[in-house]
């Protein structure tokens, strides 16, 4: 039976609790917020299903394969700027809607569907359900830097799966894997799509975020968006919060990565599950049909689609994942790319982030302090971060926001 005696060791994809035909391991939170699988022994006929169902204990090989790699940038201006880089998903899942299908990905659970996220801390939970309408995909654009609860959603897919019309599901790499272990194989009517992921922080740490905020802002906010163009555009997008559930609106509060305490552990790889200080889905050779990702250097192999409205990379990892985008081109700009350069220099398609040796002490304050408490006590806005803050706004005011970054990055190098 499964048992996890090493955090690092589960992605929390919760492939074996829904495999198990005794229905006899639940998926329980830690501290963090991040749920590991519990067994009840008693129960337990020991059939070994969860073990072979589990991503962690099963991971694909990294094996060369004919890859390509494109620029994708939606037509639609209104689902570009909600889109996190180019709005490639969208367009994914358009294609698939219009051919009858359905899409399952990551969004803000509301009313009814916060049950698939119970006992999940924080006020506003990310969790994984299914969008059938093209007017409904908005609410999974836009990165959530917030490990979604997969909860029911993999006997779902494999439920509308037996009634012959195409599947879409959209996730981290080790939710892609979970759900094609879980389902045995990849039936020929379903589509995976992940993507380059540096890693997914801690819930525990989000909600103190959200605390922190509601403290801040004055407000409860429904929504907050980690990557928000609206502001400076794409190559500095702000970590924002708006007080109702769409993406428009005014916003309550607008801070870039330099300043936002949520954003300065992410980078500084505080907050991640343990398992993403050894993610072992960074891979190039992946079993999902296709990898998204940003392109904030895009001007090294394209000036057209340089123009600070957001631009995706896609890998195509399978023939599947070439006719779907070949059909998504309807909604998108697309132009291929070389996929030797399209990889080069991707850190986070390969290499897990490195463990901060400070995040034990992190999370134990996320444990034990409330969210002002906490991020006045590790992130204050302090001298260093104002004038940081000072020089991003007037190089973006300037319209040299983007020279400016390059040259800073090329000093770094240096
Ligand atoms: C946790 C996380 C880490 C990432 N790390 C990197 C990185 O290091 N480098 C990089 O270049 N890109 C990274 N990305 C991907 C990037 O942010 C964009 O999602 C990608 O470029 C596609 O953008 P888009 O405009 O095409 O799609 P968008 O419209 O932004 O759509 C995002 C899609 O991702 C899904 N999604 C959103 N949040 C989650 C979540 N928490 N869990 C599972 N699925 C989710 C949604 O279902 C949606 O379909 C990361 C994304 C996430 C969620």
């Amino acid at each position: 039976m499964i048992s996890i005696t090493d955090k690092s060791k589960c992605c929390g994809c919760a492939a074996c609790a829904q495999k198990c035909p005794k229905q006899c391991i639940s998926m329980e939170y830690d501290a963090e917020g991040c749920e590991y699988p519990v067994v009840n022994a008693d129960q337990c006929i020991d059939c070994g299903l969860c073990e072979k169902a589990c991503p962690v204990l099963n991971v694909d090989k990294d094996e060369p394969k004919s890859q390509r790699a494109f620029l994708v940038q939606h037509n639609d201006q209104k689902v570009l700027a909600e889109s996190t880089s180019g709005g490639a998903f969208t367009a994914l899942a358009q294609a698939v809607i219009a051919n009858g299908g359905i899409v399952f990905g990551a969004g803000y659970l509301r009313g009814e569907q916060l049950v698939r996220a119970e006992g999940a801390p924080g006020r506003l939970k990310v969790g994984h359900f299914s969008v059938e309408s093209v007017d409904e995909l908005w609410r999974f654009r836009n990165s959530k830097y917030v490990q979604s609860v997969v909860g029911p959603a993999y006997p779902e897919v494999k439920q509308q799966l037996k009634t012959g019309r195409e599947v879409l599901f959209i996730g981290t790499p080790c939710q892609c894997e979970g759900l094609l272990r879980f389902l045995g194989g990849k039936p020929a009517n379903l589509r995976v799509a992940d993507f380059v992921c540096r890693a997914n922080p801690a819930r525990a740490v989000f909600a103190r975020q959200v605390e922190w905020l509601d403290a801040k802002v004055g407000v409860k906010g429904e929504t907050v968006l980690f990557r928000d163009k609206t502001r400076f555009g794409y190559r500095y997008s702000n970590m924002c919060e708006l007080e109702g559930e769409t993406l428009y609106g005014e916003r309550l509060y607008s801070e870039g990565v330099e300043t936002d305490p949520y954003l300065r552990a992410f980078f500084a790889d505080l907050s991640d599950r343990p398992i993403c200080y050894e993610c072992p889905f960074k891979k190039r050779y992946r079993v999902t049909d296709l990898t998204c990702w940003d392109f904030f250097d895009v001007y090294r192999l394209s000036k057209e689609f340089d123009d600070n409205r957001g631009v995706t990379r896609v890998l195509i990892q399978s023939d599947e994942g070439q006719e779907l985008l070949d059909r998504a081109s309807s909604y998108a700009r697309m132009k291929e790319i070389d996929v030797e350069a399209a990889v080069e220099g991707v850190r986070e398609l390969t290499k897990s982030v490195k463990l901060n040796p400070h995040r034990d002490e992190f999370m134990a304050d996320v444990a034990n302090l409330d969210g002002e408490e906490l991020m006045n006590k590790w992130f204050p806005d302090s001298g260093k971060v104002k004038a940081e803050r000072f020089a991003r706004h007037t190089c973006e005011k300037l319209g040299i926001y983007d020279p400016m970054k390059r040259l800073v990055k090329k000093f770094i190098k240096k």
